[in-house]
This record gives structure tokens, sequence and C-alpha cells, in this order.
């Protein structure tokens, strides 16, 4: 029998990496990532003490599941030649196969709480299985602040800390989400490439990077050197990029941004100033910035 691969997104986040491993230890398939792993997810694996999962370079010729992805920009190299069998996802569809395939997508929080719920009895039998599902939950929904966040999310996620041991799922997340707020020791590049996104949007090529700082005043003071790092990935082929530094103690966004202004306008009804708007209440990608910019672009 072929081996069937279990993968995240690029730049993997908390949920494409421990869904991967969840859902591949669940059907005997073999986890694997897309590019390094971010603080965060690294150090949710060493609290469970749980190996990384291998990188996969190209689908060519593979059996894949698509986890907490579904977009063609955001799959594996080669995945055309790949046969995809599955995917399982909670962001908007923009997904077109030539044959049948089970498609699993929920509007909910996390890929991780699908996973919990379809398997949940043998989820709750392994504490380690729960509590990378957990993590991968309270990552995505920002602690369940995030407009995405569900009330779903929240009981699978209450579940799911009792069977992983984790009596105060709150402080974890809190520990969980500090992980990658740390800019110390790392560059403007690599800050902007950890959570970035490429979008098709009516043929633009629109890039969308994002971090979650618990204190925002130290990478606003390094607007300078983010608008010259968007600047020069826009030069690399994009219509326009954008960096989310998203706080998540206000619960705002700064949006900084390399591209036509106007449109910026259109899509949030707010005047830029030094390529940047701040939006209150902003917390979400998926579901307060994509869909604007899907339409002010379109
Ligand atoms: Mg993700
Ligand atoms: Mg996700
Ligand atoms: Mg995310």
């Amino acid at each position: 029998m072929d081996e069937i691969y279990v993968i995240g997104h690029k730049n993997p986040d908390t949920d494409s990496i421990c869904s991967a491993i969840v859902y591949a230890n669940l059907k005997g398939y073999i986890p694997v990532r897309q590019g390094e792993l971010n603080k965060e997810t690294a150090f949710a694996l060493d609290y469970f003490k749980v190996p990384a999962p291998q990188i996969l370079e190209s689908g060519e010729g593979k059996k894949l599941v698509c986890v907490d992805h579904n977009e063609a920009s955001q799959m594996i190299e080669n995945w055309d030649n790949a046969e995809i069998i599955e995917v399982i996802d909670h962001h908007k569809i923009n997904f077109n196969y030539g044959t049948p395939i089970y498609f699993h997508s929920e509007p909910i929080g996390c890929t991780g709480t699908i996973i919990a719920k379809q398997n949940l009895e043998a989820v709750k039998a392994n504490p380690v299985l729960a509590g990378l599902l957990l993590s991968a939950i309270l990552s995505d929904t920002v602690i369940f602040k995030s407009p995405t966040a569900t009330e779903e999310d929240k009981a699978i996620a209450t579940e799911l800390a009792k069977v992983a041991g984790i009596e105060d799922m709150i402080a974890f997340g809190i520990e969980l989400k500090t992980k990658n707020a740390d800019v110390n020791g790392r560059s403007i590049e690599e800050i902007i490439a950890s959570d970035f996104k490429d979008f098709d949007f009516n043929g633009k090529k629109i890039g969308i990077g994002q971090i979650e700082v618990v204190e925002s005043a130290e990478i606003e003071s390094k607007a300078k050197g983010i608008i010259d790092s968007l600047q020069s990935l826009k030069q690399s082929g994009y219509e326009a990029v954008f960096f989310m530094a998203t706080d998540i103690m206000k619960e705002g966004t700064k949006l900084f941004f390399v591209g036509d202004p106007e449109v910026v306008e259109k899509a949030f009804g707010v005047k830029p100033e030094n390529n940047a708007i701040y939006l209150p209440g902003v917390m979400s990608r998926k579901k307060q910035i994509v869909p604007n910019l899907e339409k002010a672009f379109g």
C-alpha cells in the first residue's frame, strides 16, 4: 500500500503541525511539514514530548491529506502531481480538483477542533494527542479571543485539557502565545516570514503576514524596517503585501502594507498614514482581513 502523508500549509503554525501529527497517528498515516517550526509550535511539541514531523520537499507522486489549508498557493510544491485524497480545513474554500475526494470544512476556530470532534473517543484516550490538539485550538483561537472562536472550540478544548492534564488552560495558552510574540533576536524579515500566506485574489498575488504580540510598542517601533521589508517582498512579484501586528491584549491590529493605498482605504474605510492603518477589534486574518481585501482587489 502506498504511504499517505498528512501535511499542513507553508510556514506551518501550531494547528498545521499538531493536526497533521494527530490525524496521521489516528489513521496510520505519516505526518509531514512544509518548513521550519515556529517557536510556539516547538514549545508545544517539546511540552508533550513529541518529535517534529519530517519536512516533505515535494508532493510529486505522493498521496496527501491536506490539513489547515486548501488553497494552491499554500500547498506543497508539485501538489498538482500528487494525489490529494482528503482535505480537513477551516479556511475559505478556494479548491478545485479533478476527482471526487473527502473534503471536510467547518467555519470554526481550528482544524484541531474538527479532528477532535470526529475522533473524540480515540483522542480522549490519548493525553498526548489531546494535548497537541488543545495547543492547536488555543493557538488558532488566540485563547478564544479571536472572532473565529466558537463555543464548540471552547467546549472541545475544555475536554482535551482535562485529558491532557492541563489544569489551567488559559495560563497554558498564554505561555504558548508568548513564544512567537518574542521578537528578540529575530530579524524583521524572519518575523514577517514566520506566519506569511500567499493569496490569489482574482488573479492578483497578495501576501499577508501576521505576528500576534502581547505588547505592540516594540514591533510598532520597527515600522520603517517593516515597510522596507514589505517593499522588497512586493518587488518579488506581489500586487500588494500586508503585515498584521496584532496586539492580543488590546485586541486590535496595526496593518502595515505596501501597495495601492486607495484599495486599502476602500477595503477598511480608514485612510492610511505612513503605509499603515490601525484596526481596533481586528485579530483574524481569515475572517477580518482576507474577505475585505479580496473584495477590494476583485
Ligand atoms: Mg494555520
Ligand atoms: Mg488553523
Ligand atoms: Mg493563524
